[in-house]
């Protein structure tokens, strides 16, 4: 079934039209990847998913539900969680402090608790680094705690803005390799924006390419093997 709709979505800043009627799915239980350069509008479709930036048009449904013009807060609360560029960790709270940030907005603190041990052993390195400023983990280590963070709030869908951006090639397979336990043991639905297809293709289902505020090609992950 379809989890995520977006259908002809318009948003523009000012007089830049930066999503220029852009339509995507993404199944239950899929990973999804968006892939385009810079300044494509992988960062404004996500936020406009999000509820983060406003759409002159379109429709957004979340498990058959709209939600374009919902509070952030509340597309949050119907399981939708994003990671976006950069992170955006508290730097100078511990690692075990940012997951608790994350497990205080399900509201249950006993799963929450739960949850802290589950995400420890899922990424052994936050177990270890557990009361380091976050600031001070490598970009790798930030990341993994920015997703750790994110499924904290025991999201369906978890959309990942550039999750590759700065991390050397061995990181981004280990980043990824997590991301696939992740699905194999909670089921989670993942919409993720690359710049390049490189490193995704093998990890996603569908690819869909966006450049220039419009989807230029969308296709199985398996068909653009050699492509691209
Ligand atoms: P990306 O690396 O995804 O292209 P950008 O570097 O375009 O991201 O954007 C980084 C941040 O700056 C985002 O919060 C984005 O909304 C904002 N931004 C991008 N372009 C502009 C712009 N022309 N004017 C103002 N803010 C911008
Ligand atoms: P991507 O994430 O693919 O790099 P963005 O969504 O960040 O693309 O940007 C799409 C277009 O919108 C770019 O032309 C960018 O400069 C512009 N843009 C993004 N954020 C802002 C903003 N806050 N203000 C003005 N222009 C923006």
């Amino acid at each position: 079934t379809v989890f995520l709709e977006v259908s002809d979505l318009h948003v523009s800043y000012g007089q830049i039209a930066a999503l220029r009627g852009v339509s995507l799915k993404v199944m239950t239980g899929e990973t999804v990847c968006v892939v385009g350069p810079n300044g494509a509008g992988k960062s404004t479709l996500m936020a406009a998913i999000a509820g983060g930036v406003k759409a002159k048009r379109g429709a957004v449904t979340l498990a058959g539900q709209p939600i374009l013009g919902n509070k952030p807060e509340e597309i949050a609360g119907r399981g939708m969680s994003l990671v976006p560029e950069g992170r955006q960790i508290f730097s100078s709270l511990t690692v075990a402090e940012n997951l608790k940030l994350g497990g205080m907005l399900q509201g249950d603190a006993s799963k929450a608790r739960w949850m802290m041990g589950e995400m420890m052993d899922l990424f052994p390195i936050l177990r270890e680094r557990a009361s380091y400023p976050a600031g001070r983990l490598s970009g790798g280590e930030q990341q993994m705690l920015a997703i750790a963070r994110a499924i904290m709030t025991n999201p369906e869908i978890i959309m990942i803005d550039e999750p590759s951006l700065g991390l050397a090639p061995k990181i981004v397979d280990q980043v990824y390799e997590i991301l696939a336990e992740i699905k194999a043991r909670r089921g989670v639905t993942l919409l993720i924006n690359e710049q390049s297809s490189a490193r995704v293709l093998k990890h996603a289902d569908r690819i869909y390419v966006l450049r220039g505020g419009q989807v230029q090609l969308c296709d199985d992950a398996a068909n653009l093997q050699d492509g691209v």
